[in-house]
């Protein structure tokens, strides 16, 4: 047996009790499901809730989330934001950008293989973690930016 959730062309919910959803079909194409509180025939299945995984789906579950918001930011906000983002365009002008050997390089800046200076790049969630736990100092960049084009 299989139940389903329906509802009828006026709103109405109602459980329906079929012995496949083959069965369902010929029943309400037959016109033979019908609605208990109304009687009407234009029934439909209520869209399915989402599965909720388990187990075994713990790597999805690990992904990190971006926050986010809808709608119109105060000006105080917009205006903040605007001289963090020319802030950190700023101190990204005397950075090179080194696409995603920036794991590779700051590592080999941080054991003094290469000489300091400011660099800025791509690196996994992994990486960036893997950094931190030796103690080189990375931050993520707040602002998305454009990676230059030459390195593409
Ligand atoms: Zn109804």
């Amino acid at each position: 047996m299989i139940v389903y959730d329906l509802f009828c062309s006026e709103g109405h919910r109602f459980e329906g009790w079929f012995g496949s959803s083959d069965d369902y079909e010929r029943q309400r194409d037959r016109g033979l499901v019908s609605c208990p509180q109304c009687g009407c025939d234009k029934v439909g299945k209520a869209p399915m809730a989402p599965a909720v995984p388990t187990k075994g789906n713990s790597r999805s579950d690990a992904r990190p989330k971006a926050q986010m918001s809808r709608g119109e930011m105060p000006p105080e906000v917009q205006n903040a934001l605007k001289v963090l983002a020319e802030a950190q365009a700023k101190a990204l002008e005397k950075s090179t950008w080194v696409g995603d050997k920036f794991a590779e390089k700051a590592r080999s800046m941080h054991y003094g293989e290469t000489d300091e200076a400011p660099i800025h790049g791509q690196a996994t969630r992994d990486e960036a973690e893997d950094m931190l736990a030796e103690g080189i100092s990375v931050a993520p960049i707040l602002f998305p930016i454009a990676p230059p084009d030459e390195l593409n």
